[in-house]
């Protein structure tokens, strides 16, 4: 593949956990991986486990003017971006009672304003380009999940507008997707207490946990040219939680 042909693929939150998963996936098939993430150490340390070629970007998501900056820093250098992946999210958990203002804002920013800064940032380059692939990463806990008002408000939020600018811009050869990953092995689910875990676990009809390579696959699969009359669906990748 020469350069000019390469596609490139912008990846938040690829510091660490799913993103760099996807990331790994990304890089396998050919593309030019852009790590983007607030943590510009983790990012250059994804970039370089994937290798020559791959940069690193300095993104935080829930910051409009640094997704602007970082996007237009990106489009200067590479020239193009084909694909997009909302991957950057937190988890502040709490029963709704005991929640702070605190503890509900910043979920709300980054998981939700996040994904809306960063996809309009795209949508406005691959209008003009009359092409591009956005894929948007939600949770299983959309549908509401305990201690999670904050988490499951903005994953269920990111539904919407998944929908919404699939709407809006089918027209312009642009996708979007959504994936929900069900229990996937990070440092968000490492720090859950035991038993919780475990119940977790307890559901999934597989018996265990994802990977962040399976969530790489999906992504991989929406990016794809076998993908491109797919558009506005979700895929749940959780080892068949939902059955
Ligand atoms: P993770 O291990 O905590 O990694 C998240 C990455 O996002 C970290 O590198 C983090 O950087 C970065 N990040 C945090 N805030 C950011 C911001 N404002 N701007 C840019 N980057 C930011 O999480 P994960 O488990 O890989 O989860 C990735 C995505 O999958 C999230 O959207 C999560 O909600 C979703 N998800 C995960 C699971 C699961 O089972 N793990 C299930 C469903 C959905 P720092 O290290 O500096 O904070």
């Amino acid at each position: 593949m020469t350069d000019v042909e390469q596609k490139t693929a912008l990846v938040t939150g690829a510091g660490r956990g799913i993103g760099r998963g996807i990331c790994e996936t990304l890089a396998k098939k050919g593309y030019r991986i852009l790590a983007a993430d607030v943590d510009l150490d983790a990012a250059t340390t994804t970039a370089a486990v994937l290798g020559e070629g791959h940069r690193a970007l300095e993104l935080n998501v829930s910051d409009s003017a640094s997704v602007d900056r970082a996007f237009e820093e990106a489009v200067a250098r590479f020239g193009h971006i084909d694909v997009v992946v909302n991957n950057a999210g937190i988890n502040r958990d709490a029963m709704a009672h005991k929640m702070t203002d605190e503890q509900w804002q910043i979920v709300l920013d980054v998981d939700l304003s996040g994904v809306f800064y960063v996809s309009r940032a795209a949508a406005r380059h691959m209008r003009e380009r009359k092409s591009g692939r956005l894929v948007n990463i939600s949770s299983a806990s959309w549908e509401g999940n305990v201690g999670q008002a904050n988490y499951a408000a903005a994953k269920a939020g990111v539904l919407g507008l998944t929908f919404t600018l699939a709407r809006e811009l089918a027209r312009a050869g642009v996708t979007v997707n959504a994936i929900c990953p069900g229990f996937i092995d990070t440092e968000m689910t490492r720090g859950i207490p035991a038993d919780i875990h475990q119940a977790q676990l307890d559901k999934i009809p597989m018996g265990r946990t994802g990977a962040p390579s399976d969530v790489g696959a999906a992504v991989a699969f929406f990016a794809s040219d076998d993908a491109s009359y797919i558009t506005g669906q979700v895929l749940e990748v959780g080892g068949g939680y939902r059955i």
